[in-house]
């Protein structure tokens, strides 16, 4: 095979917002393919950074009394938080705000400027007299200048879809301020688009190499116009002080425009990345680079990244993207993502209430193709679909068959004869099962076709194993190798179809490769002249016994869901008066003296794990015991936790917590009780508070 070397990024998340549902449609996307390429062996790396300049950075940190630095570290945080929550792997997670990209944005400058595509020149801005600074259009309001309707930004009116230039506006105000802007002129720095060379560039760009999706492609041609035409104007690249950014070399006071610095924080961010693990940065970025780069990015974005990005590096003389990825937006429930709906769902609070990140990178693979169509998340559809595809088709097959390989035949697949049998059914029956058609789907991110595929051969190992029954073998005499057999086949089968599915599920797989006690799984590789039954675990292999790998999502935790996101408009923001407010209050927890000093050796004795709570039930006789499973990672563990006066067993189920693991364990009158979960409490039953990670931390994470 040949190994490619290839980088991938996704664009940049503002610094000023939270990660949502929207978000996650290209993190997710992105990190499918690149787990699938990583998978098959390529040399692969995948950054992104936080877009941390610009004027709604400098306003809100100024809002909050702290400089921007401190607001961007604090947001870079959360980001990384929610993205490691749904198993977003990035080789580098960085920040614009770095000297890695400072010395990118200047360097591409200086040689855009030495080539002669920098000019300068004088335009009139609206100017905030109280706040001593020009006025970004979305930081002017007033009437719309079509249909005089009230309190609409300096771009667009979002009454009547008016597009304008600020100084249009009617009546205007400063956003900032609330004073009324005055005309002041300044002087721009602009990256000379409209020069032929670009445009020539660009045109040729677009025409060969396939570096755009055929519909991105059309854009770029209604903006390129014919050929001898010149639609393209001047890039406007400076901004004018105060400002947060990087200060333009030679022009005091002149800061580079944010979006100017975004895409170079791609550089940054690989940059960074190389010197930390010694890879060769120019391989990737001159010229002549035979590595292949490729930006998954929003399709609103697409004229940063195709028209600016490409023309910037041509003409400093890095190399250019190999393909741009563009994608539509995410709706909930057939429309816009809305607050008052409940339907704008931060990764945060998803990740709070118990839902497993999986199940909507299974949902959003389902539904994902390689164009820029909008997706949908039907909300009913996704319980239904998780819930037939993962559970009722998938984690099935291994639940069904594992126990008789268990407790019939000492956790050994069958071997010898009898695995010669099984090979023989494989190919006979299960011939279609080649990886060809679903690689070359996630190659072309077609990832709903993969998903097709993947399920069709779910649904046929399904009538098999229905067909030979081994439930009903089980109850036959002298049915020893025929239960193996059957129950091998199942187990072979979904080996397979965790291959295929490893790219979407990386958490639940890697719990299926502790249960099959095997090799992390890589991208099946199959010879055209080998067939499926090559694929398959090896004559006799052991496996572990079946731990529980995933539960079904109930319609009523979608319910919380959409509560809590509808809920958290009231909440008050930070830093208001509400919050300090409640900050203030007294807990009414009566003062318990501070227990006797202990050292930290003492401390260290106590292995604290992150657990999930796969599976919480009553206790039957027992008055105040709840049975939890806890998943520590690599194993399960029952624990008997005496919080039942304060939760509903059924709330607990997929909830994050923390478990004492290595206390020794103790026999129950109910059963064996291995750990301990922490909670808080004063005494009061009912006031039992059970302890949580942050989200982003995973089962099994040792707590220090
Ligand atoms: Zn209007």
């Amino acid at each position: 095979m040949n190994k490619r070397k290839i980088l991938v990024t996704s664009a940049l998340p503002y610094a000023n917002g939270s990660i949502h549902l929207g978000h996650l449609v290209e993190y997710i996307q992105t990190d499918i393919w690149v787990r699938f390429q990583k998978m098959r062996g390529h040399a692969v790396y995948y950054v992104c950074a936080d877009d941390t300049h610009g004027t709604p950075i400098m306003l809100r940190a100024e809002k909050e009394g702290i400089t921007p630095e401190a607001l961007i570290t604090r947001v870079h945080a959360e980001h990384l938080r929610d993205f490691t929550g749904f198993y977003i792997q990035f080789d580098n997670y960085y920040s614009t705000h770095s000297p890695e990209t400072r010395h990118f944005s200047e360097d591409i400058y200086n040689k855009l400027k030495a080539a002669g595509l920098i000019a300068v020149r004088g335009i009139e801005q609206l100017y905030d007299p109280v706040k001593n600074m020009f006025l970004p259009d979305r930081f002017v309001k007033g009437e719309c200048p079509k249909c005089s309707a009230k309190d609409q930004y300096g771009d667009s009116c979002e009454v009547c879809g008016a597009a304008y230039a600020p100084t249009e506006l009617k009546n205007p105000y400063s956003a900032v301020s609330g004073a009324k802007p005055i005309n002041k002129s300044s002087e721009h720095y602009f990256f000379s688009l409209s020069d032929k060379r670009c445009a020539d560039f660009l045109r040729q760009w677009t025409c060969e190499g396939d570096h755009l999706q055929p519909e991105a492609a059309n854009k770029m041609r209604e903006w390129l116009g014919e050929a001898g035409e010149n639609k393209l104007s001047d890039w406007d690249i400076s901004r004018d002080a105060p400002y947060f950014g990087f200060e333009i070399p030679g022009a005091s006071g002149k800061y580079f425009y944010v979006w100017l610095d975004a895409p170079i924080g791609y550089m940054g961010s690989f940059k960074n990345l190389c010197e930390r693990e010694n890879i060769n940065f120019d391989e990737y970025w001159q010229l002549q680079s035979d590595a292949e780069l490729y930006h998954f990015i929003g399709k609103d974005i697409l004229y940063f990244h195709a028209l600016f990005w490409p023309a910037m590096l041509q003409n400093a003389g890095y190399r250019t993207p190999t393909k741009i990825f563009a994608h539509g937006f995410l709706t909930v429930n057939g429309e816009k993502m809305s607050k008052s709906r409940g339907t704008f769902i931060t990764a945060e609070s998803y990740l709070k209430q118990g839902l497993n990140p999986e199940w909507l990178r299974y949902y959003y693979a389902a539904k994902l193709n390689s164009t820029l169509e909008d997706i949908d998340l039907n909300l009913e559809d996704f319980v239904a679909r998780v819930n037939s595809d993962l559970i009722g088709k998938f984690i099935n097959i291994a639940s069904r068959c594992a126990g008789f390989i268990t407790k019939r035949f000492g956790g050994k697949l069958v071997a010898g004869e009898q695995y010669q049998a099984l090979q023989a059914m494989v190919d006979e029956h299960f011939s279609s099962w080649r990886p060809d058609a679903i690689e070359q789907a996630f190659e072309d991110r077609e990832f709903s076709a993969a998903i097709r595929q993947i399920m069709k051969f779910a649904d046929e190992a399904n009538e098999m194993i229905h067909t030979l029954a081994p439930w009903e073998i089980a109850k036959q005499p002298d049915c020893a190798d025929d239960l193996h057999r059957a129950s091998s086949l199942g187990i072979q089968l979904f080996y397979l179809l965790s291959c295929y599915l490893k790219p979407i599920l990386p958490g639940t797989v890697q719990q299926i490769e502790a249960f099959l006690y095997c090799e992390p799984l890589t991208w099946p590789q199959l010879g055209a002249d080998q067939s499926v039954s090559s694929l398959l675990l090896p004559a006799g292999h052991a496996i572990n016994a079946y731990q529980h790998l995933m539960t079904r999502i109930e319609a009523k935790q979608i319910d919380a869901l959409i509560a809590a996101n509808r809920q958290s408009l009231t909440a008050p923001e930070p830093g208001s008066p509400a919050r300090h407010a409640e900050k203030q209050q007294h807990t009414g927890v009566a003062a318990i003296p501070i227990a006797e000093t202990i050292s930290i050796d003492d401390f260290s004795k106590i292995d604290l794990r992150v657990a999930r709570i796969v599976n919480a039930e009553h206790v039957e006789g027992a008055e105040k015991l709840l049975k939890l499973t806890l998943d520590i990672g690599n194993e399960q563990r029952t624990v008997f936790a005496g919080i039942k006066s304060a939760y509903d067993p059924e709330k607990l189920i997929g909830r994050l917590t923390v478990m004492v693991a290595n206390l020794a364990p103790r026999k129950m009158k109910f059963g064996l009780s291995e750990g301990m979960v922490l909670a808080a409490g004063g005494g009061n039953p009912s006031e039992l508070f059970i302890l949580s990670p942050d989200s982003g931390a995973h089962p099994g994470m040792r707590i220090k």
